[in-house]
């Protein structure tokens, strides 16, 4: 025999062997999970958590509250809001909305509702939510006009301003250069977006936000707001720290408010569309 059949024939059979071992390992029994067993709930006799009043594992610690979580939106419909929530648009009205026109001779206008979104009128003023929040995640769908008109910052711009105050920018990232701290997932004036996931005009963009409110004594800041927010699913603020209430050209400064606010959504004359809003007021640990 030729040695490059010899290697061939060699190179066969250890092939073969390897696969037999393969498939003995396979059918190896695994054993089976034992159904039987118990646990404990808790315990009482661990170290004290540091800083917490609790022991690890503790049996007395209260239970979080269940809730049903909600489902995903896609392109064509929206999803539904956790259990806990507060819807503040589900596509129907704007009952649990208010809005002050920019303009006396513009008359009562309001924000067009129809097919399931709200779309800014402009000169309608910003639309404000009757009900105030303070500690709170937010869910926000938005779309930036498909047909794109304007550069800059005329392009798809409106904003979510948290607390009335602090504004997570909504504007149109689709090949529409402006500057870093005034793209659509920044705070605006304050920090960029980390990643620019932002999907073309005209599609809806998805914003979830955790927000810290800020807390004042009197007319003194004793703790800043953070503000966590995600993008269509990426994070592009981490908890950041907000310099203070949305402004253009000037340094953000505090200015003292109450511990709730209500969201406002801006009217910054461009017809960008909302849909599926919904806030949950966020309590501490141990708060079922
Ligand atoms: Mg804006």
């Amino acid at each position: 025999m030729k040695p490059i059949r010899i290697l061939l024939v060699a190179v066969i059979a250890f092939a073969a062997t390897l696969s037999l071992v393969m498939v003995k390992a396979q059918k190896k029994k695994l054993p089976e999970a034992d159904c039987g067993r118990t646990a404990g709930l808790g315990y009482d006799d661990t170290p004290m958590l540091p800083d917490q009043p609790w022991r690890v594992h503790d049996i007395k610690r209260p239970q979080p509250r269940t809730i049903a979580p909600g489902t995903e939106s896609s392109q064509q419909s929206p999803g539904r809001a956790p259990s806990d929530a507060v819807v503040l648009f589900d596509g129907k009205d704007l009952s649990q909305w208010t809005n002050h026109p920019k303009k006396k001779d513009l008359g009562n206008i309001t924000w067009k509702v129809e097919n399931g979104y709200v779309e800014v009128v402009p000169y309608a003023g910003d639309l404000v939510s009757k009900e105030k929040f303070g500690d709170a995640q937010y869910h926000i769908e938005w779309a930036a006009p498909a047909k794109p008109c304007g550069t800059s910052q005329w392009r798809g711009n409106s904003g979510v301003l948290i607390m009335s105050n602090y504004e997570i920018q909504v504007l149109d990232n689709d090949h529409n250069p402006t500057y870093a701290d005034g793209m659509a997932g920044s705070i605006y004036g304050q920090w960029p977006p980390l990643v620019n996931p932002a999907r073309a005009r005209g599609e809806w963009q998805m914003y979830d936000i955790a927000f810290e409110a800020p807390v004042f004594e009197g007319e003194k800041l004793v703790k800043p707001a953070y503000v966590t927010v995600f993008l269509n699913g990426v994070l592009v603020q981490h908890h950041q720290k907000i310099i203070g209430r949305m402004t253009h050209r000037q340094v953000a400064q505090y200015r003292p408010h109450g511990a709730t606010e209500p969201l406002s959504l801006q009217d910054h004359e461009v017809p960008v569309r909302y849909r599926n809003i919904w806030v949950r007021p966020l309590r501490g640990y141990d708060q079922p």
